[in-house]
C-alpha cells in the first residue's frame, strides 16, 4: 500500500527525522492561508500523486503551466496560485505512464537552501530476505539512470535481522554521502530513525530522493516515497487509515472488496484461473502464443458463485480485454461452481468478446455440461496450450 509524499513526511515528524514545515491543499481557497503559515521567503508547491518523476513531469492541460508537479514559488501570492493551477489536472511522469494522474491534493512546503541532493532507498531484498540500505551521492535524478550509467557511485548494504541496526550502519551512508563532522552525527541519528519506522510500521519501500545538505550545513529529507506490506494492514490501523483508495486501480479497488488476487495489466487476453501458480502458468502460455495478458486474477481455492460473478465482471469492465480465457484446475475449488459463476456474470453483464473456457479436475463433466446447456457461445478447450492456442487465435481473428 501507497501513500502520499505529504503523509509520509508527518510520519518521519513523528520520528524526529527533519523535513520541512508544510500544509496539505484539497481544495485551491485553502491554498493562500496554508502558504501564509508558513515563513518563506521560498515556497514549494507539490502535486499529491503515488507517483515519482513530478518535477520532471508535465500536465494534459497547459492552463496548469508546463512546469511540472514540484514548484517553486517567492510569494504566498505566486504559491497560491500554481496550486490552483495544479488542482483537478492530470500529471503524467515517468511513472503514472502515458495517461497520467489527477492531482486531487497539493502539499505547500517551507522551501530549503539545497547544497547537495543525495539519495537513499531502504527495502526489503527478497534475495537475501533483509533490509537492504541503497544510497548514492547521485541524488535528485532519475535512480535507474545512476544505475545504468554509474553503478559505482551506488552503494548498497544489507542490515542482519540477528543484530539489527548500529551506528556503523549510519556511519556507512554517511561515507556514501560524503559526510563529514556533525554531519556524521545527523546522518547515524536520522538512519536509525528510519530503520525503527521502517520495522514499526511494517514497510516495504522508502525512498528519500532527494536527501538533502542544506546550505546551512544541516540535513534534510525533501521528498519521500513509502510503502507498506498490504498483509501487515490488519496491524497498522493508522496506517491503513491513510489509504488513498481514489489513487488506486478502480478494478485492482473492486477485487481487493471480493477478495481477489487481481492485478490489471496492459495487455488485451483477460485470464480468470484459480491459483497463482497456474495464473502465472497461464500469462506465460498466453504470451508463448503471441499475445499480452490484461491481468493477474487467482479466484483462490474456496471462491463462491458470487465471486466468480465478480471476477467476471471486473475483467469485462477493462477496454483493452479482447477474449477471455477461463482456466481452471478444480482441486478445491468445483468446476461446476466456476461454471455457474461464469454464466451467470455473463447473463448480467453479457458477453462481447471471445470467451475460452479450459476445466479440469473436480465435476469437470457436470462444469462442462453446465456451459453446454447454457446455450453461450463458449469455446471449449482440453488443456493449457490448447486453451492459449485458442484464445490468441479468437482475438487475432
Ligand atoms: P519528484 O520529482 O516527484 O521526485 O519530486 P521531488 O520532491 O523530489 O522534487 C523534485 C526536485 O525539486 C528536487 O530534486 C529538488 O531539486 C527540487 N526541490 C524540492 N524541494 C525543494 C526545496 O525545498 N527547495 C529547492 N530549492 N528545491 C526543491
Ligand atoms: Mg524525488
Amino acid at each position: 500500500m501507497n501513500i502520499h509524499e505529504y503523509q509520509a513526511k508527518a510520519l518521519l515528524r513523528s520520528y524526529g527525522v527533519p523535513v520541512s514545515d508544510g500544509r496539505p491543499v484539497m481544495r485551491a481557497e485553502e491554498a493562500k492561508t496554508a502558504a501564509g503559515e508558513l515563513d518563506g521567503p521560498l515556497w514549494v508547491v507539490k502535486a499529491q500523486i503515488h507517483a515519482g518523476g513530478r518535477g520532471k513531469g508535465h500536465f494534459k492541460e497547459p492552463e496548469a503551466g508546463e512546469k511540472g508537479g514540484v514548484r517553486l514559488a517567492r510569494s504566498v501570492g505566486e504559491a497560491a496560485e500554481f496550486a490552483r493551477q495544479m488542482l483537478g489536472r492530470t500529471l503524467v511522469t515517468v511513472q503514472t505512464g502515458p495517461a497520467g494522474k489527477q492531482v486531487n491534493r497539493i502539499y505547500i512546503e517551507d522551501g530549503s537552501d539545497i547544497e547537495r541532493e543525495l539519495y537513499l532507498a531502504i527495502l526489503i531484498d527478497r534475495a537475501t530476505s533483509r533490509i537492504s540500505f541503497v544510497c548514492s551521492t547521485e541524488g535528485g535524478m532519475s535512480i535507474e539512470d545512476v544505475a545504468h550509467d554509474t553503478p559505482e557511485k551506488i552503494v548498497t548494504f544489507t542490515v542482519d535481522p540477528a543484530s539489527g541496526l548500529s551506528d556503523f550502519h549510519g556511519r556507512r551512508v554517511a561515507f556514501a554521502f560524503g559526510l563529514e563532522g556533525n554531519q556524521v552525527k545527523q546522518c547515524v541519528a536520522i538512519i536509525k530513525s528510519l530503520y525503527r519506522m521502517f520495522m514499526e510500521k511494517d514497510m516495504e519501500m522508502l525512498e528519500v530522493n532527494p536527501f538533502c545538505v542544506l546550505k546551512d550545513g544541516t540535513l534534510k529529507l525533501l521528498d519521500a516515497k513509502m510503502s507498506f506490506d498490504g498483509n501487515a494492514m490488519y496491524r497498522q490501523p493508522d496506517i491503513a487509515a491513510l489509504r488513498d483508495e481514489s489513487e488506486e486501480d478502480s478494478k485492482e479497488l473492486a477485487a481487493s472488496k471480493f477478495d481477489l488476487n487481481y492485478i490489471a495489466l496492459d495487455g488485451e487476453i483477460g485470464c480468470m484461473v484459480n491459483g497463482a501458480g497456474l495464473a502465472m502458468a497461464t500469462m506465460d502460455i498466453i504470451k508463448l502464443y503471441g499475445a499480452e495478458p490484461a491481468n493477474f486474477l487467482d479466484v483462490g481455492g474456496g471462491a463462491t458463485k458470487e465471486k466468480v460473478t465478480e471476477a467476471f465482471k471486473i475483467i469485462t469492465s477493462d477496454p483493452n480485454v479482447k477474449g477471455i480465457l477461463v482456466n481452471i484446475f478444480g482441486g478445491i475449488m468445483r468446476c461446476d461452481i466456476i461454471a455457474e459463476g461464469v454464466i451467470a456474470a455473463v447473463k448480467e453483464v453479457g458477453l462481447k468478446v471471445p470467451l475460452v473456457v479450459r476445466l479440469e479436475g473436480t465435476n469437470v463433466e457436470l462444469g462442462k455440461e453446465i456451459i453446454r446447456n447454457s446455450g453461450l457461445n463458449v469455446i471449449a478447450a482440453d488443456n493449457l496450450s490448447d486453451a492459449a492456442e485458442k484464445i490468441v487465435k479468437a482475438v487475432r481473428k
